[in-house]
């Protein structure tokens, strides 16, 4: 479902991401870890392309990502390409970013009646049943200004469902919350792994990546440091880096 083979990606002058192998299969569950500043964030968005790359190639679904290939050379989709491309991947991230004037239904209905060309009344039916899946029944009228932080990530990740992508991002989509809301959103992530989706988790959840990883993989300054089953890479890591980074957040 995704392949990342040596994807490079430079801010100026500093290089963030220093050839990055990385594979998802279908529904598989993969946790990215590392510390603040290795490149995480900026990989996950490089995956929807919402960065551009300098290097190397990223596939999602077979297609390649942001690009199109001729000969050896490799050219930027347009901008309508790209959106198309995208509109396959739901993303979570650590903020809700929810259309705080929306109420809740909106949100989710948004996008697929103004880009999916769903009808409404398609549209609200599928919501409804979203909301139920994430433990919302009957909120569809509230503001996200009503509802807790739990809550809201809840509806985002409704949101970004809604669209019906075979691949779902999550940036730290807990690590926004109070202590108490986290395991409200981390059980809907459960449930959506349990149905069989392919995820992309940056999480500091180590029990998550634990229980509900098909793979782990640690990032440290733009590199993957190692990659393997959870209980390998967590448990018995092989690099001192990773060692250390564990040390510290377990
Ligand atoms: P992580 O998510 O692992 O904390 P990031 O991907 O956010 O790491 O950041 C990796 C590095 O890239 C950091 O050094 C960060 O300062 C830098 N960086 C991220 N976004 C930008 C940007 N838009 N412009 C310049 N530097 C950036
Ligand atoms: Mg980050």
């Amino acid at each position: 479902m995704v392949r990342a083979s040596r994807v490079r990606k430079s801010y100026g002058r500093t290089e963030v991401l220093r050839g990055i192998d990385f594979e998802v299969r279908p529904g598989e569950v993969a946790c990215l870890i590392g510390p603040s500043g290795s490149g995480k964030s900026t990989f996950l968005r490089c995956i929807n392309h919402l960065e551009t790359i300098e290097g190397g190639r990223l596939w999602v679904d077979g297609q390649l990502v942001g690009y199109r290939q001729k000969g050896d050379k490799i050219y930027e989709l347009r901008p309508r390409d790209v959106a198309a491309q995208r509109r396959r991947i739901g993303m979570v991230f650590q903020r809700f970013n929810l259309f705080s004037h929306m109420t809740v239904l909106q949100n989710i209905t948004h996008a697929p009646v103004l880009v999916g060309g769903e009808t409404k009344a398609a549209a609200r039916a599928h919501a409804l049943q979203l909301l139920e899946r994430v433990g919302l029944t009957g909120r569809d009228k509230a503001y996200p200004g009503q509802l807790s932080g739990g809550q809201q990530q809840r509806v985002a990740i409704a949101r970004a469902l809604a669209m019906r992508p075979p691949l779902m991002l999550f940036d730290e989509p807990t690590s926004a919350l109070d202590p108490e809301l986290v395991g409200e959103v981390l059980e809907v992530m459960r449930d959506l792994a349990r149905d069989g989706m392919t995820m992309v988790v940056v999480t500091h959840e180590m029990g998550f990546a634990k229980e509900v990883g098909d793979s782990v993989t640690f990032m440290d300054e733009g590199m993957v440091i190692e990659s393997g089953a959870p209980s390998d890479v967590l448990d018995n890591p092989q690099h001192e880096r990773t060692r250390s980074f564990l040390s510290k957040v377990l």
